[in-house]
């Protein structure tokens, strides 16, 4: 018993650690309830009467001395943590943050979202692997039209078929089939095509939808809200111009130009001379779309229109090289750090 006292002061001269997980590892060893402390006065209870004065008199001063050990040892970690505390220099310039900056495409599709959120419409996502019946069949594409062709579109699956989705319109069928009108909705998101990459066409761009059905919506209810887009999007003087055109989901269908805001219409090598630049298509819905989706064509009318969000952000920054959206070169990308 005498031996096993002194062998452990002995230790405790030697006590050192070099963390505060270490320490705590010494305090375990020789101060928990397991630890060799509590063994030796497991031990004391077997001493002889004679010794038990002697012995118990040593016992208590190694656990002094063990304690003593261990609070000085942890002193000196809470007095290395103070003097780190008190290094801290508050006049001292702040270390350099380096902030990131939002995507051009992401700026764009925030500010679509937000000006058509001030007359109404709210946001509804969709997947991008879509089925046959919400990408083509509920939306009037024939049987025989490119668009379902291998060549234009990335097929996961035939028979059924499973697509990439292709346009955002799926989600309109979505929304039509799940929600009673009044529907006033934006359709933001991702969409695939099979293109070859250049400067102009990538496999997949962005797009935002937007689709409003109620009773008595009219096509001027549809050149109205498109205005106010465009004035709101591109400028207070921005005229726009709507050229017929066909879709297979929208019945009359239109391309959308607005007045080129560089030469104000009057011509110039952006616009090719014209005057006019191409941003968007639109139309009103067609009635066997509506039945498509069981609501009431006879009581329900309304419009959609759709633009590629690369489409309106190589315009608002005059981006030429469809490319760089998702190239990640930081060089392009810090460009839009100022934009809030
Ligand atoms: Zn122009």
């Amino acid at each position: 018993m005498r031996e096993k006292i002194k062998k452990i002061e002995k230790e405790i001269e030697g006590l050192s650690a070099k963390s505060i997980e270490e320490l705590e590892q010494l305090r375990i060893k020789y101060l928990s309830k397991k630890g060799l402390l509590s063994g030796l006065f497991e031990d004391f209870k077997n001493v002889t009467q004679e010794e038990r004065k002697d012995i118990g008199k040593l016992l208590n001063e190694l656990k002094n001395s063990l304690q003593d050990k261990i609070n000085n040892l942890k002193q000196k970690f809470d007095d290395l943590q103070d003097s780190g505390k008190s290094d801290i220099d508050l006049t001292l310039p702040a270390d350099f943050i380096e902030t990131g900056s939002r995507h051009p495409i992401s700026i764009i599709r925030a500010k679509i979202i937000e000006i058509y959120s001030r007359i109404g419409f709210t946001v509804s996502e969709g997947p991008e692997i879509e089925d046959d019946w919400h990408n083509f069949s509920a939306l009037n594409f024939p049987e025989e039209h490119p668009a379902r062709d291998m060549q234009d579109t990335f097929f996961i699956r035939k028979n059924p078929d499973i697509a990439l989705r292709t346009h955002t319109s799926s989600v309109q069928i979505r929304v039509m089939e799940n929600e009673k009108p009044p529907i006033r909705k934006l359709f933001p998101g991702r969409v695939y095509r099979n293109e070859a990459i250049s400067s102009r066409a990538h496999c997949f761009f962005h797009q935002v939808e937007g689709l409003y059905i109620d009773k008595d919506v009219s096509f001027a209810d549809l050149k109205q809200v498109l205005l106010y887009f465009s004035k709101e999007m591109f400028g207070e003087k921005t005229k726009i111009r709507l050229r017929p055109s066909y879709f297979p989901f929208t019945e009359p269908s239109a391309e959308m130009d607005i007045s080129c805001f560089l030469c104000g219409g009057k011509g110039c090598p952006f616009c090719k001379h014209t005057g006019w630049v191409e941003i968007l298509g639109c139309g009103m819905v067609d009635p066997s779309v509506l039945e498509n989706c069981k609501i009431d064509s006879k009581v329900y009318s309304g419009y959609a229109f759709g633009m590629g969000i690369e489409r309106i952000t190589n315009l608002k920054y005059e981006v030429k090289d469809i490319r760089m959206f998702s190239e990640n070169d930081i060089r392009f990308l810090k460009q839009f750090g100022s934009v809030i």
